[in-house]
């Protein structure tokens, strides 16, 4: 049994994805060192890299913008430290003409997308490989039930996994929220994603800077992983349309691995696919945010909820959710 869970923390945080490492730091910063767990085997969440074969690929999230004052500081730190890069100003069409974007920076992690959060999560208590499975609240304190039985108590909660998930282990410990916080949670929505993974023989035919976006539906978005400059053999990633992903979400992965490799014949040009990895993501990007980067309840016990479904989506807004929940418990607690 570990040592680190099985006791009371001040703080848990569940999901070590970039919203829960940016709260952990916060946190950290002053004096409040908190427990993260997540069920993954690596921190990052959605920000995820795979190996297939020799090659590796960025599965989730592709690169990150900044517009945030306080985010572009960070990521001028990442640059200056190598652990993120610029990749490019704008991504062909898939008609091969149009650039789109207005010249600013996409980002991308020096190694990998998971590079960024490994980074993040170095001097935190992090403990992946930890699934949580129900959540009860005792006398104004929370228990966290995780899947070997251990139990983790806690005086106050972050919750970062996707809305639905979060509330599946309030629910699964038959906690109810006060009907305010409650429905502002249900009107969250988010999109599924396929992501396949190609692994080829040679190089593709995805243009320069080896990203594009697709027509929409099938494909939405295809990326070379050796151009991006995080892969050393060919790699592409393909990620489905909301449209197609939601429909054949629950179809065979063979059929629909074949269907996404026809409709990227033209970028795979006469390369051989030596290998393919199909990944279902159920909650790829929030469709339907909440309107403030966290959401915050005191009964039946003090709880936050923050992720991209807060303020601003996608891998900025979640940074930033994380952090405003961050210090939002720290107000809370000094006042
Ligand atoms: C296919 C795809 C493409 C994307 N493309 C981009 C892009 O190009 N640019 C961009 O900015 N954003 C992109 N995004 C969105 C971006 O990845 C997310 O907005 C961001 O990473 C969300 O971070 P988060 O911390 O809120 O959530 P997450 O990263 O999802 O973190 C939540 C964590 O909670 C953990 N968790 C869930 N349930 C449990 C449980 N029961 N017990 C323990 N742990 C649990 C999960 O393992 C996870 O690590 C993309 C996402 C996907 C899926």
């Amino acid at each position: 049994m570990s040592p680190l869970l099985d006791r009371v923390h001040p703080v848990v945080i569940v999901g070590s994805g970039i919203a829960g490492l940016a709260a952990a730091r916060v946190l950290a910063e002053n004096g409040l060192q908190p427990l993260v767990v997540d069920k993954g085997r690596r921190p990052g969440g959605r920000m995820a890299s795979r190996k297939l074969g020799d090659a590796l690929a960025d599965h989730g999230a592709q690169y990150f913008t900044a517009r945030n004052q306080q985010f572009t500081r960070l990521v001028t730190d990442w640059l200056a430290g190598g652990s993120c890069a610029v990749w490019a100003r704008g991504f062909p069409t898939a008609d091969g003409h149009d650039r789109v974007g207005n010249g600013y920076p996409r980002y991308r992690g020096a190694d990998s997308m998971n590079g960024i959060p490994a980074q993040l999560a170095t001097n935190l208590a992090v403990h992946q490989e930890t699934r949580v499975t129900a959540i009860t609240a005792h006398n104004h304190r929370w228990e966290i039930t995780v899947e070997s039985g251990e139990l983790v108590g806690a005086d106050r909660l972050i919750l970062t996994p996707p809305v639905p998930q979060a509330l599946a282990l309030l629910e699964a410990g038959k906690v109810g929220l006060e009907p305010p916080v409650a429905e502002a949670l249900a009107r969250i929505s988010y999109a599924p994603c396929f992501a396949l993974l190609v692994a080829l023989d040679r190089p593709s035919r995805v243009p320069s800077p080896g990203g594009l976006h697709g027509d929409g539906e099938p494909i939405a978005w295809l990326a070379d992983n050796q151009q991006k400059g995080v892969s050393k053999q060919p790699v592409v990633t393909i990620h489905a349309g909301p449209g197609f992903s939601t429909a054949r979400f629950d179809d065979d992965p063979t059929r629909i691995t074949e269907e996404l490799l026809e409709a990227a014949e033209r970028w795979i040009g006469n390369a051989v696919v030596t290998e393919t990895y199909l990944h279902r993501w159920r909650y790829s990007q929030a469709l339907i945010q909440h309107p403030g980067p966290y959401l915050a309840a005191d009964r039946p016990a003090p709880l936050v909820f923050a992720g991209d479904a807060f303020g601003a989506a996608r891998i900025e807004g979640a940074y930033l959710s994380g952090l405003a929940a961050g210090e939002a418990l720290l107000a809370r607690i000094g006042s």
